[in-house]
């Protein structure tokens, strides 16, 4: 063992004594001299992708993705590149590029702005809060951008999603203009429904970020969802059955694996499971390992309850009462077994 060490450590060292004493081995490899390997004994090891840069405007920009993109590690950058630029040295980006990289964004977090157009553009560019893109309520062809993708737009708040927290560090933002909900008589929220084109900008945006950003479905989320407590953005009219049905965006479920489920409930009472806390427990569990941030304490506390409305919000938007019953039970577990977390 302790000579394989030795043996790793020497070439690891002379590795790293061409690599950064000698610009021309590195930048020209195919005028090395060293002898080829035996590849039956020794497998060549993985020759490291020459990295180009495209000069435009003053600027450069990466052109090659040298990175493993199903580790969504990637290279390729949307954007010129930003580094020092010194009077006296050359920051020089194609020698050592590194594969382990990838990127900020690795969220797409979807809002109502609960204020009319103008109002929602004054409060997200004047005041404390902002969205990398806001969805206005025009028929027409534009989305506003209004941070920097590459920059934090502070659009999540404490927030939480399976391993992940404060959001705001990995999301994309997008904000869309909806007067969000009201509550009637009974103290039901109402929530105004989005319009068709309003949905189009968003799906279109939407598909493209993740194609960029290599976002998994598990990722693409409301803001009730990861902040279910104080969010019920963008509340229950939001179509993400329709996105994943007509765009292949976000997560949802099988009909026929949640009817499975559902059956094995017909006999339940939830009334009484509700009220004991073993049962609770579960509950809270299953909605914790699914992704929302709920404290398991066997308790159906104000918070227990809010989350269960965020899950119904996004995935049983037909009844949203924040009632635990056989088709939301149901629902989880399909969902759980589509996207087990990792
Ligand atoms: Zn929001």
């Amino acid at each position: 063992m302790k000579l394989i060490f030795k043996t790793l450590y020497i070439i690891g060292l002379s590795f790293f004594i061409v690599s950064c004493g000698t610009k021309r081995v590195v930048s020209t490899p195919k005028e090395s001299t060293v002898k080829p390997i035996d590849t039956a004994k020794n497998p060549a090891p993985e020759e490291k992708p020459e990295v180009k840069i495209i000069h435009k405007n003053n600027e450069d920009f990466f052109r090659t993705n040298i990175a493993d993109i199903s580790k969504n590690d990637n290279t390729a950058s949307f954007g010129s590149i930003v580094s020092a630029k010194l009077p006296k040295y050359e920051v020089v980006k194609t020698y050592f590029p590194a594969i382990a990289q990838n990127f900020r964004q690795r969220y797409i977090i979807l809002h109502y702005t609960a204020l009319d157009h103008d109002k929602s553009i004054t409060v997200l560019t004047q005041q404390s809060v902002s969205s990398h893109y806001l969805i206005n309520d025009f028929d027409d062809d534009e989305i506003y951008q209004l941070v920097d993708e590459n920059k934090r737009a502070y659009h999540a708040g404490v927030s939480a999603w399976r391993k992940d927290s404060q959001l705001n560090d990995t999301s994309i933002g997008i904000e869309i203009v909806n007067s969000g909900y009201v509550k009637d008589s009974l103290g039901q929220k109402i929530f105004p429904p989005y319009q068709d084109f309003q949905i189009k900008k968003v799906a279109a945006l939407v598909k493209n970020l993740i194609e960029r950003y290599n976002v998994p479905a598990t990722n693409i989320l409301g803001h009730s969802d990861i902040a279910p407590t104080r969010k019920q953005d963008p509340g229950p009219q939001f179509p993400w059955k329709k996105l994943y049905d007509e765009y292949q965006i976000g997560m949802w479920y099988d009909e026929t694996a949640k009817e499975n489920f559902y059956n094995q409930t017909v006999n339940h009472d939830f009334t009484a499971l509700m009220q004991d806390a073993t049962y609770i427990y579960k509950v809270q569990s299953d909605l914790k390992k699914f992704g929302y941030d709920v404290a398991t304490s066997g308790t159906l506390d104000d918070a227990t309850k809010r989350t269960i409305e965020a899950f119904q919000f996004h995935f049983r938007p037909e009844k949203y009462d924040g009632i635990w019953d056989g088709e939301t039970w149901a629902i989880l577990q399909v969902l759980i077994q589509k996207y087990p977390p990792k």
